[in-house]
């Protein structure tokens, strides 16, 4: 498993000093998450590939900028911002993108079948054309976004993934929140590719915790060997991130 820390922690920071952070508290690895893009800079990606090759880090994955659709009037722009998010995953040479389900809770079924087939219609050939592998992620209780809990993936990745391509971000906070830890794991568990890993309300393990160790066991006796991206909620200090980190790697080696 490799550790790597979502910079979207340092989205506030010019790109440069953003990545120089990350590796400024001793990662080799980042998820690079689109929110750190100015959403006037958003077409180049020049900035962000220098940037990254200065820092030294290895991008495992990006996260996508998302819109969840509420009206199919806003299918365009979640067109749009998926694909300038693969162009960027592409020029960073990140194999994985985190993808949303891109759609709105509110909408009617009917309406989400809609969306969701026109959404990811131009999206899933668009990564497989950049060499781009997708990974939906199970969302958290409080997000405007459609996908918490199986049930709601199945139906996801039913009309999305026919062919059974995608991958799954596991976001432990979210399925803790939930309260859908082991009923994903259950269904998902051979097609995790990226774990977003936090506690409750995105904050870090620190210490040792009977849901993290079960978690982390089950990840390994899948033999998983993907990223184990840290993402925590903005306000984490500096030495919080470097505790979480060591604690981290420690339960990891010793699995
Ligand atoms: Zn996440």
């Amino acid at each position: 498993m490799k550790l790597s820390l979502s910079n979207g922690i340092f989205s506030k920071l010019s790109v440069k000093a953003n990545l120089e952070t990350v590796k400024r508290l001793g990662f080799d690895n980042i998820e690079f998450n689109m929110k750190s893009i100015k959403k006037e800079q958003d077409t180049g990606v020049y900035r962000e590939q220098k940037a990254l090759a200065d820092s030294g880090l290895n991008c495992l994955s990006l996260h996508s900028a998302v819109l969840h659709v509420a009206d199919p009037i806003e299918v365009h722009q979640a067109v749009y911002y998926g694909k300038i998010s693969i162009e960027c995953a592409r020029a960073l040479k990140a194999p994985l993108m985190v993808v949303h389900s891109n759609v709105a809770k509110t909408l009617q079924r009917k309406q989400r079948e809609r969306c969701l087939r026109e959404v990811f219609g131009e999206i899933v050939p668009f990564a497989k054309k950049m060499g781009v592998k997708l990974a939906l992620e199970n969302l958290s209780v409080g997000s405007s976004g459609f996908g918490i809990n199986g049930e709601q993936l199945a139906e996801v990745l039913g009309i999305i993934d026919v062919k059974s391509e995608m991958g799954v971000t596991f976001d432990l906070c979210h399925a803790l929140e939930t309260g859908v830890m082991d009923e994903l794991l259950e269904t998902y568990g051979n097609r995790i590719c990226n774990v977003h890993m936090a506690n409750k309300d995105h904050q870090p393990f620190m210490k040792k915790a009977p849901e993290l160790s079960r978690f982390l066991a089950k990840l390994h006796t899948f033999g998983y060997e993907g990223p184990i991206t840290l993402e925590l909620e903005h306000r984490a200090s500096m030495e919080t991130i470097v505790g979480a980190k060591t604690f981290l790697e420690g339960e990891i080696k010793n699995l």
